[in-house]
């Protein structure tokens, strides 16, 4: 019987092979046959020029006894020498081409290897435009004392700022020694080390992934929120920030209760300034984070619970490919809603995944089968868009019902020895599942068909297991909102001042896409929408109120837009005004204002957003 289902199944489990899903698409590296096993940094920042020029050595394990070459990936960088080190440090030349760019994967930078060098010390510098970094004058920071410099590594943009192998498979060590002009702080995803003179010296003992590679540079203050962890801000928003995230060394405890040790040593967190274009990005030892999720009432620290939560799931237990990249964000949408769980309660983890599974099931139809599957076809699906609310929220769905079959003492002692297991290495999705059928599935049979698991991974859509908890507070609203569109009960009826932001937030997520000109200015009148300092609120409601017609919204949509750098918050208010001729002209201009002023990554994606309203007709150009 079971035989007969998995042998129906096996045209979806398999339309590649293993070995093709092993294979990173998206690096030049080949690490069946060289590894980096180390890298030293030794670099310097320069702000007038906007370029990092230094070296970088890599510690080579060679693996090919045949090979006779080290491919690595770089994009934008001008290489100024290479050289192999011997064992008393002496370098001899080694030569090199940088390839013709490819303009997804950046230059091929093939180094010929003969006699396989155990360390080879590459010269260079960065381009001022390079794509994993952002360099800000001083007037676009918050307190406009000092120029600020941040990184971006993921997905593929490390290799922008470090020649290296660039793909997750390969793990390394590092250490670092960074020049910068005084006052200026440098922080790395590493220990900091004592300085010496003018060099700033970072440590990362544990072997990382290369997108895990962070630098950042900035007038910078630190206020400690407990023995191991600290708020790194400007001087003006560390307060605030130590505030808001003051749960952290509980959030730290509840995750070490259920998943083990935390093995980075510190857990420091920087928050940026706003064109920051993610909500978070999980450095080691220095989580970067956006000020966006300082609300002021902690409504929106579940961010800083995911960016804990990878500590575990995807920098401890890595994705081998960008096509695995739901082994990171699905585990750790899973583990953070857990983390709420405990130092919030369940009414707060249950309102915010009912909400995230919302907006899953809202953006499901425009994606293509391949993107709504947890493991896509291997090579169809790009680095940077493979983080989509697919690999997070559906895989942490997929979580949640193993946990509901299995009952949670086992699903959580499975979930521990699972990151025990694969500690510090790089997975693929079928080494996953592997494990998950050795020992959870057959170990407790009768629970789940294996067939069940193949549909989470392999399948587009939803499956019919995917349930969601009952939120009472949301019945309610649905039942207000039902009752305020209807126009039986007016704006200033809703129990609105009842609802915490997340209540607010489902609320807004089920209001028609373009309410009425009337809807929209009733709301307003009565609970100032445009005007709310959360900036979750405003990415549900200022596009809503634009595609309503209503234009005196319009200046506070312009401020939002280009006070927040956010992908997520900010393209839905681009795409509001690209649905109107008068409105697409307006955010272009307040877009060719401050251009540079967004990140390179935000930058290509408005572009997008602008390119493309150009390319369709508007259908609603009268509004
Ligand atoms: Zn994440």
């Amino acid at each position: 019987m079971r035989l007969a289902t998995l042998l129906a199944l096996a045209a979806i489990t398999l339309p590649y092979s293993a070995a093709e899903a092993a294979q990173d698409p998206y690096s030049y590296a080949e690490p069946d046959k060289v590894r980096v096993r180390h890298a030293e940094l030794d670099l310097a920042l320069d702000f007038p020029a906007r370029v990092i020029a230094g070296t970088v050595t890599l510690d080579l394990d060679w693996r090919d006894a045949r090979a006779s070459a080290l491919n690595l990936d770089t994009r934008d960088l001008a290489i100024e020498r290479v050289e192999a080190l011997d064992e008393a440090g002496h370098a001899r030349a080694l030569s090199y081409t940088l390839a013709a760019p490819d303009p997804e994967l950046g230059s091929r930078l093939g180094i010929a290897a003969p006699g396989r060098p155990a360390r080879v010390r590459i010269a260079y510098r960065t381009a001022p435009t390079a794509s994993g970094l952002q360099w800000l004058d001083r007037q676009q920071t918050a307190d406009k004392q000092a120029p600020f410099l941040f990184s971006q590594s993921q997905s593929i943009h490390a290799r922008s700022w470090i020649p290296l192998q660039d793909t997750p498979a390969v793990r390394f060590s590092y250490a670092a020694r960074v020049r910068a002009a005084q006052g200026i702080t440098v922080l790395m995803s590493a220990l900091r080390q004592p300085v010496q003179g003018d060099v700033q010296r970072f440590d990362q003992p544990q072997p990382i992934p290369s997108y895990l590679m962070a630098i950042a540079a900035g007038a910078l203050a630190e206020q400690a929120t407990s023995k191991r962890a600290a708020v790194w801000a400007e001087p003006s928003q560390v307060a605030a920030a130590a505030r808001e995230f003051g749960d952290i060394e509980a959030m730290m405890r509840t995750t070490e209760q259920l998943y083990g040790p935390y093995r980075w040593g510190r857990y420091d967190m920087l928050v940026l300034p706003p064109s920051f274009p993610f909500g978070g990005m999980e450095n080691p030892e220095m989580t970067f984070l956006t000020p966006t999720v300082i609300a002021g009432d902690k409504s929106l620290v579940s961010v800083v619970a995911h960016e804990l939560a990878h500590s575990w799931s995807g920098n401890l237990v890595t994705s081998a490919t960008w096509r695995d990249i739901w082994l990171n964000e699905g585990f750790t949408t899973y583990v953070e809603n857990r983390i709420v769980e405990a130092v919030y309660g369940k009414t707060q983890a249950d309102e915010e995944f009912v909400v995230a599974a919302g907006e899953l099931k809202h953006k499901m139809p425009s994606l293509s089968e391949n993107q709504q599957r947890l493991a896509p076809v291997p090579r169809e699906v790009g680095a940077d868009d493979a983080l989509t609310d697919v690999a997070y929220v559906k895989g942490a769905w997929f979580l949640r019902f193993l946990e509901a079959r299995f009952g949670r003492v086992v699903f959580d002692a499975y979930l521990r020895d699972y990151f025990d297991h694969f500690a510090f290495q790089s997975i693929t999705t079928e080494q996953m599942l592997d494990y998950l059928r050795a020992n959870l599935v057959d170990r407790h049979p009768g629970k789940v068909d294996w067939d069940q698991v193949e549909q989470w991974v392999y399948a587009p859509g939803l499956p019919e297991s995917a349930t969601l908890p009952a939120v009472p507070a949301f019945t309610a609203i649905d039942t207000a909102r039902a009752a305020f569109l209807h126009g039986t009960l007016g704006a200033a009826a809703l129990p609105g001042g009842d609802w915490n932001t997340h209540e607010w937030l489902y609320f807004l997520d089920h209001l028609p896409e373009a309410p009425t000109l009337v809807q929209v200015q009733a709301l307003d009148a009565a609970w100032s929408l445009s005007r709310s300092s959360n900036a979750e609120i405003g990415m549900r409601w200022l596009p809503r109120a634009v595609r309503a017609g209503d234009h005196e919204v319009w200046p506070a949509a312009r401020a939002y837009m280009l006070r927040i750098g956010r992908m997520k918050l900010t393209l839905p208010v681009y795409r509001a005004f690209a649905g109107s001729a008068q409105g697409l002209a307006y955010a272009e201009a307040a877009y060719a204002a401050h251009k540079a002023e967004y990140h390179p990554l935000t930058q290509r994606a408005i572009e997008k957003v602008l390119r493309e309203a150009h390319a369709q007709p508007v259908a609603d150009a009268a509004r």
